[in-house]
């Protein structure tokens, strides 16, 4: 072979491998497969046998196609036990976390959630498909742009989406009954508990260490706020004015 071959070559399976990696299907192809039978798998072996029992999120997690939220090379992991790469250095949490953390919520039909960190989309797929109203803030704009063009063509309805930095909430739809924040952080933004409702409850992964934190639930009620630990997690950073 000679050394320019070598070099197209080179440069064809390196831009085949940075593209899976980087990017996600969208519009996901037609003929994508349905995967119910991992779907149902997943939600018996590692949310129910872990003993989450809302049935608005079990359902949740039967009905949402996992697998459309990434790249199509990825398909095979996406109902596994672990985070899945959804570029741009960022995941989906895995499926328990996310089950988890939506149950946390004891959210009921038609209340509006904030979400800080859209990502994939999944998340957000899977609180409208509780019934919720979803609003949702993502920072990197590549992932903003992408996931709200993937929402409009899996035609989930009910999440609104904003581009810029969800630490700062989104003080334009204020207040929430719910809010979630899918990225870890050292504490929690102030006005993020300023725009949560009263009765509200407000989940965030929290540590002073990157990459370690406690699922933290805080509840207001009756103009005070309580404070309780949860799961030891693993979340990517959130960054922003009131982060990292
Ligand atoms: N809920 C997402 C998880 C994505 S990972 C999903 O289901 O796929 C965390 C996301 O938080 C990343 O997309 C990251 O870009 C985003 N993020 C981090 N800090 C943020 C901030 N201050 N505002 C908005 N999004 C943020």
């Amino acid at each position: 072979m000679t050394y320019n071959m070598k070099s197209v070559l080179y440069y064809m399976v390196m831009h085949f491998l940075r593209d899976t990696m980087r990017k996600r299907p969208s519009p996901p192809p037609m003929s994508s497969p349905d995967m119910r039978i991992s779907r149902e798998r997943m939600v018996r072996e590692q949310i129910e046998a872990r003993g989450i029992e809302n049935s608005d999120v079990l359902h949740a997690m039967r009905t949402v196609k996992r697998h459309l939220f990434v790249t199509e090379a990825l398909y095979a992991r996406a109902y596994g036990e672990s985070p899945i790469p959804i570029g741009h250095g960022q995941t989906i949490s895995q499926p328990y976390i996310v089950a988890l953390m939506s149950a946390l919520l004891e959210a009921k039909p038609r209340m509006r959630v904030l979400e800080i960190g859209t990502g994939s989309g999944y998340q957000a797929a899977v609180l409208a498909a509780m019934g919720l109203t979803v609003f949702s803030v993502e920072c990197v704009r590549e992932l903003f742009g992408a996931t709200r063009e993937l929402l409009q063509h899996l035609s989930v309805r009910n999440v609104h989406m904003k581009f810029g930095d969800g630490t700062l909430g989104m003080p334009e739809a204020a207040p929430f009954e719910r809010i979630i924040v899918t990225a870890g952080g050292h504490s929690v933004p102030p006005p993020l508990l300023e725009q949560l409702d009263d009765p509200g409850i407000l989940v965030i992964p929290i540590g002073e260490q990157r990459r370690n934190q406690r699922l933290v639930r805080v509840v207001k009620d009756n103009g005070k706020i309580y404070i309780e630990n949860k799961e030891a997690v693993s979340f990517v950073d959130l960054v922003g004015v009131h982060a990292w």
